[in-house]
């Protein structure tokens, strides 16, 4: 029998490894990486209708949504994908979630940008940062009017998905801080399109983001 080495048989399991865990995720990676070419899944999104407290079907917001979509994208140039690291796409791609308090971002407090780890788009800032304990990185708004797009998944939850790129970022729950928690301006110039509605006495939302489909860009960093 041919003698195998424990060097070159070790080798070889995590060549094994990766091809058959990592090549269809970045099969997946890749096959979404033109923004706009997944009109199949946009067709499926639900933007938020503040003014009656319910989510609007795509047919009643589609007009919304395209003027959306175009000002993203003459306000920003084509994108590459800006990660390939496993866990990113595992969460942006494949929407896992990553396991409670194991994101770095839990524990940031500096000031700064929370932009898509996929795109680089902004989808956050510190301003509309938290902390409710959940073990995720939360905010209770989002930094852009439509920066940030919604869709109802089956068990009734909101997902948070990239304006841009459509990576999936976590979930929203309208069990945030009250209105009265928070600075009044801050509040004021919430984006329109975060999924509170326009109540006032109600709970703000709690976007509730997987640190791994975040890049913090620190204020000190962009100088
Ligand atoms: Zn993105």
């Amino acid at each position: 029998m041919r003698y195998c080495s424990p060097f070159s048989l070790s080798i070889f399991t995590t060549f094994s490894v990766a091809v058959v865990f990592y090549l269809p995720i970045a099969t997946v990676a890749f096959a979404t990486t033109q923004p706009h070419s997944n009109s199949k899944l946009q067709q499926h999104l639900y933007h938020v209708n503040y003014n009656t407290k319910r989510f609007a079907t795509a047919d009643e917001e589609k007009e919304k949504e395209t003027v959306e979509t175009e000002n993203l994208m003459s306000t920003n140039e084509e994108f590459k994908p800006r990660t390939w690291n496993p866990l990113r796409l595992l969460v942006l791609k494949m929407g896992f979630t990553e396991l409670k308090f194991t994101s770095p971002l839990n524990y940031e407090k500096r000031d700064g940008l929370y932009n898509c780890a996929y795109c680089g788009l902004d989808l956050f800032d510190s301003d509309g940062k938290y902390e409710p304990n959940s073990g995720w990185p939360s905010f209770w708004r989002s930094k852009e009017d439509g920066h940030v797009k919604y869709k109802k998944e089956w068990d009734g939850r909101l997902e948070a998905k990239c304006g841009r790129c459509d990576s999936h970022l976590g979930h929203v729950f309208l069990d945030g801080p009250l209105p009265s928690k928070v600075e009044k301006d801050l509040l004021e110039k919430a984006p329109a399109s975060d999924p509170r509605g326009q109540r006032t006495n109600g709970y703000l939302p709690r976007f509730c983001m997987n640190g791994s489909s975040l890049r913090f860009q620190s204020v000190d960093e962009k100088k």
